[in-house]
């Protein structure tokens, strides 16, 4: 199994009401890059399920920093 993929999706876009996840049905306010309702998990179990499809994004990181101090 390919390894998972973790997305980076802080910004304020990625959030809003509550609705259920696209993948487990379970309410999330977290929205993919296709304003889809889904868990930032279960996205990325779809992309290590998926490999090479670009249904969920990841964002790039702000100024183009490598490290990541949350
Ligand atoms: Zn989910």
């Amino acid at each position: 199994m390919a390894p998972v993929q973790l997305l980076n999706w802080r910004h304020g876009w990625h959030f809003g009401p509550p609705a259920p996840c696209v993948l487990c049905g379970i309410t999330t306010p977290l929205r993919s890059d296709a304003k889809e309702p889904v868990h930032k998990v279960c996205a990325e179990l779809w992309i290590a399920a998926h490999p090479g499809e670009m249904r969920f994004v990841s964002n790039a990181p702000k100024g183009g920093a490598t490290t990541d101090h949350g």
